[in-house]
């Protein structure tokens, strides 16, 4: 099945084209459609089967869709990632995917100096990528508005559990809209992860790879 018959955005496509990739992966068949079309996600796959561009690049496609509102720019999309690797990939994949496009992101981590962070929240950003303590550390100073978060994806979730991030994850899911679309990835399905599936998602349809 070629991309194109995903309903991805045409300059999403286009980056796809150019990035070499010639079909999408599994993950990405199953998991697309589906995010399209508004539902929450359970996606449990490891890393290497393509789920970033599963759901970043639906995400992109929406958010290009709908322009932000007012001045602020505050994110409309935040993506939660256990380290500050997989964050700044993330980032990176975002950049791939949305170089036709005009939407910024940002990524806020911890073990660097938090101004260059605070500067690119401050100047506004649609797509936020953020490990969990640094995001509520920079959110406790008045920066990182979660108030218009209308997507977020907690990625490698069954790693953010084994480092001790579900209090945190907690915490910024209070401060997040309820009206929201959520995906969450992991490798497994512990009843862990179960339990957080039923606290934070609303009906979601489960792919298996
Ligand atoms: P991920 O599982 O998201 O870490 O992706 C693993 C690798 O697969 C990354 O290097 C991507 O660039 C690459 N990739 C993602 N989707 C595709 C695709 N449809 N075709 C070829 N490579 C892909």
């Amino acid at each position: 099945m070629p991309f194109r018959n995903l309903a991805l955005s045409a300059p999403i496509l286009q980056a796809i084209d150019e990035a070499g990739y010639t079909e999408p992966t599994p993950i990405q068949a199953a998991a697309i459609p589906p995010i399209l079309a508004g539902h929450d996600l359970i996606g449990i796959a490891q890393t290497g089967t393509g789920k970033t561009a599963a759901f970043s690049c639906p995400i992109l496609t929406k958010l290009s869709e709908q322009p932000h509102q007012g001045p602020r720019r505050a994110p409309r999309a935040l993506i939660l990632a256990p380290t500050r690797e997989l964050a700044a990939q993330i980032q990176e994949n975002l950049r791939t995917y949305g170089k036709h496009l005009s939407l910024r992101s940002a990524s806020v981590f911890g073990g660097v100096s938090e101004r260059p962070q605070i500067e690119a929240l401050r100047s506004g950003v649609d797509l936020l990528v953020a490990c969990p303590g640094r995001l509520l550390d920079l959110h406790g100073q008045g920066y990182g508005d979660l108030s218009a978060i209308r997507y977020l994806v907690l990625d490698e979730a069954d790693r953010m559990l084994d480092m001790g991030f579900l209090p945190a994850i907690r915490q910024i899911l209070r401060k997040l809209p309820r009206e929201r679309q959520t995906l969450l990835f992991s490798a497994t399905l512990s009843p862990e992860i179960e339990s957080l599936t039923r606290e934070f998602l609303r009906s979601p349809r489960t792919i298996e790879i």
